[in-house]
């Protein structure tokens, strides 16, 4: 990976600029990662040549569109080591595919007195609408909690995990402390008392491999803008017997087989899960995103996330008033860290840091319950994706240590 870092680089044109007259430091990639030229490339060139709807049409653009959506559908499926395309459905992205689990599946199959397992580090895209769903069914939201080093509790998980579970939904990755859950083994547990798995991918699909049939899970959302493709395309991987269970939320055109005037019937998996004119320009960026990722190979970058982290965890603690949090063990982390500074407003950090070019994250990012149970408001965050560099870490570190000096 290290050699070829500056082809690599060189690949997203976003990362050429000056920004407030410094070379922009992009660390802010879990909210959204920069977009390779292929993808722009490929957009553009789906609009120069081949712009028609899909599956609608037999003239020869409207197939050909029609020919790279479906072909993406199948490189979605080998990409996660699904079984076969029809498993894979087109969203808007995590937040869509967690909502049509939650409503279109569990609604249907709860009752009164049945729990839900989450994690209190989940996103609020995969704990709003548990909520939402268990105030419907009188279902109990149930929270598994973290270790001090901020991992998933697997003996509390244990515990929780009973007769009465009838959902767990997982995130793979927290998109606050950066921790790696260890979902097949947590998979294991949930099937054996007989409860539904479903995995919240958004923060490790981009950052690591993943394989849905080794894991097992039975439902897996994620995003494409996180991974290089457009915002506003992700998708619901789930078996197909759960699939074939499902109830749409959307109805109209597109997911119909024969509509009647007082009844119709509804298209195959995947399609009657995609109502109306799809993101078509969405499923090729994705398309596009996948095949360049497979050639940088996501073992690659893993392992030069990790080593980015490695490289950086000890320079921001050695930093006095620096509080990191999430795990001390390397291998269980992501390319996220979260972090304060003694006395200094997240908020005031990040704009210092943006004062230098440098990109990060302040907030609750989306997790006010993890925020809580870690007894803050907020973090700074940073996130690392292919195209960060130890020389950006340097700079980073600088540029922090000059903030804390500013605001002395
Ligand atoms: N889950 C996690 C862990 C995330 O980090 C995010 C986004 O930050 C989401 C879900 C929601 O993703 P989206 O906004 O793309 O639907």
């Amino acid at each position: 990976m290290a050699k070829n870092l500056k082809k690599y680089r060189a690949d997203f044109p976003i990362l050429k600029q000056l920004v407030n007259d410094e070379p922009l430091i992009y660390f802010d990639n879990a909210a959204t990662v920069q977009k390779p030229q292929v993808v722009i490339d490929t957009i553009s060139h789906y609009y120069e040549h081949d712009n028609a709807n899909v599956h609608r049409g037999v003239h020869t653009l409207a197939e050909r569109a029609t020919e790279q959506f479906e072909a993406t559908r199948q490189l979605v499926a080998d990409f996660i080591h699904s079984k076969s395309a029809d498993e894979i459905l087109f969203t808007k992205g995590t937040t869509e595919s967690l909502n049509l689990v939650a409503q279109g599946f569990a609604q249907n199959r709860l009752k009164p007195g049945d729990e839900i397992l989450i994690s209190i580090m989940e996103h609020h895209s995969n704990l709003v609408p548990w909520q939402q769903v268990a105030q419907k069914t009188g279902a109990k939201l149930v929270y598994v909690g973290l270790t001090d080093d901020g991992r998933l509790d697997i003996n509390d998980a244990r515990q929780k995990m009973t007769g009465k579970t009838k959902i767990v939904s997982l995130t793979q990755i927290s998109n606050v402390l950066g921790s790696i859950t260890p979902i097949k083994e947590l998979t294991r547990m949930a099937h054996h008392i007989g409860a539904i798995v479903i995995c919240d991918g958004a923060q490790s699909v981009p950052n690591m491999p993943i394989d849905v049939r080794d894991l097992d899970v039975d439902f897996f959302a994620f995003s494409g803008h996180k991974m290089g493709a457009a915002t506003g395309i992700g998708v619901l991987y789930g078996k197909n017997t759960y699939l074939n269970d499902m109830q749409p939320l959307e109805f109209g055109g597109e997911m119909i087989d024969f509509v009647e005037e007082q009844r119709s019937t509804f298209k195959e998996v995947p399609w009657k899960f995609e109502a109306g004119t799809p993101n078509i320009e969405g499923v090729i960026s994705l398309g596009a995103t996948i095949n360049y990722l497979k050639e940088v190979g996501m073992v690659n970058i893993h392992a030069h996330e990790q080593v980015l982290v490695a490289d950086l965890i000890p320079m921001l603690k050695a930093i006095p008033g620096v509080v990191v949090y999430g795990p001390t063990d390397i291998e269980q982390r992501s390319g996220v860290i979260s972090f304060n500074l003694v006395n200094l407003h997240p908020h005031d950090v990040a704009t210092a840091l943006d004062m230098q070019g440098i990109a990060v994250r302040a907030g609750h990012h989306c997790a006010q319950p993890l925020m809580k149970r870690m007894g803050v408001s907020s973090t700074v965050r940073i996130s690392l994706y292919l195209y960060n560099t130890l020389e950006e870490n340097q700079k980073f570190i600088e540029a922090l240590i000059a903030t804390k000096e500013f605001f002395k």
